[in-house]
């Protein structure tokens, strides 16, 4: 693993504010190995003020679960990268698997989604990954390289410190099925390949997580898998047991 592991919690729309807030003070509290792993929070926009606010001086993350790609308008219910700028948002998911394939996210939208993030110098956790019947077909490849090239077309340059990659195979998602080791070797060193092909030397670096089903019982082998530089983590990550317990795995793999 060339970065340090970093483990962020998508909560998607889960938890109010107290619960929330309760939570990361819980999790604040128990995580003592903080410069180990980078810890990020994923809340729904209502709880991000008082997440940042409740986490201030920490080294833990905050992060967005979306955002629009303009930065201001008669765009009912969004929220701009300006806005989450603001209250001290510092990540944000961008074509995460739901809002594909729930909310209608096209490469073309995410791409948009993608320069916002960027020119409003937060740092995108851009989501890829292959359905079941794409896998089925022998699509996988296929599906990565083009949700790459076409989520990150117009990009000129990366840099390890502003983006984050989570290939989450949809099939994975929510459904306690997790991809084998060697299926998320190969796609993550899919995944490499073509940012070497689109952006030279420096996309060795860019963190490359993994995202479907990730729990206590799986996190130790999975960060030991080739290519694997941190999870991005949705049911465990709400469980304060279950997401201490991937941190502390992922920490003591890191320690060795
Ligand atoms: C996710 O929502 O990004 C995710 C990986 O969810 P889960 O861990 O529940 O599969």
């Amino acid at each position: 693993m060339k970065t340090k592991p970093i483990i962020a919690g998508n909560w998607k729309m889960h938890k109010t504010l107290t619960d929330g807030i309760s939570f990361v003070g819980k999790i604040r509290n128990r995580i003592l190995d903080k410069e180990k792993v980078k810890v990020i929070f994923c809340p729904p926009f209502n709880l991000l003020f008082s997440i940042v606010d409740a986490l201030d001086g920490t080294s833990f993350g905050v992060g967005a679960q979306n955002a629009h790609h303009e930065s201001q308008g008669a765009f009912t219910g969004e929220i701009s990268v300006e806005m989450l700028k603001s209250m001290g948002v510092q990540y944000v998911i961008i074509g995460h698997s739901e809002r594909r394939h729930i909310f209608g996210e096209t490469d073309g939208w995410i791409n948009q989604k993608i320069h916002a993030v960027f020119n409003g110098e937060l740092i995108p956790i851009f989501c890829i990954g292959e359905t079941l019947e794409d896998r089925q077909m022998n699509r996988t490849n296929e599906i990565i390289h083009h949700q790459i090239k076409l989520g990150l077309e117009g990009v000129e340059t990366i840099d390890s410190e502003r983006l984050i990659i989570a290939y989450e195979p949809v099939w994975a998602i929510g459904t306690g099925e997790t991809a084998s080791n060697d299926q998320v070797e190969e796609a993550h060193g899919y995944v490499k390949t073509i940012l070497d092909d689109m952006f030279g030397h420096s996309s060795g670096e860019i963190p490359i997580l993994y995202g479907g089903s990730v729990n206590e019982n799986n996190a130790a082998e999975l960060i030991q898998t080739e290519g694997v530089d941190g999870f991005l983590i949705g049911g465990a990550s709400l469980k304060e047991d279950s997401f201490c317990s991937i941190i502390a795995q992922v920490t003591n793999y890191n320690k060795g």
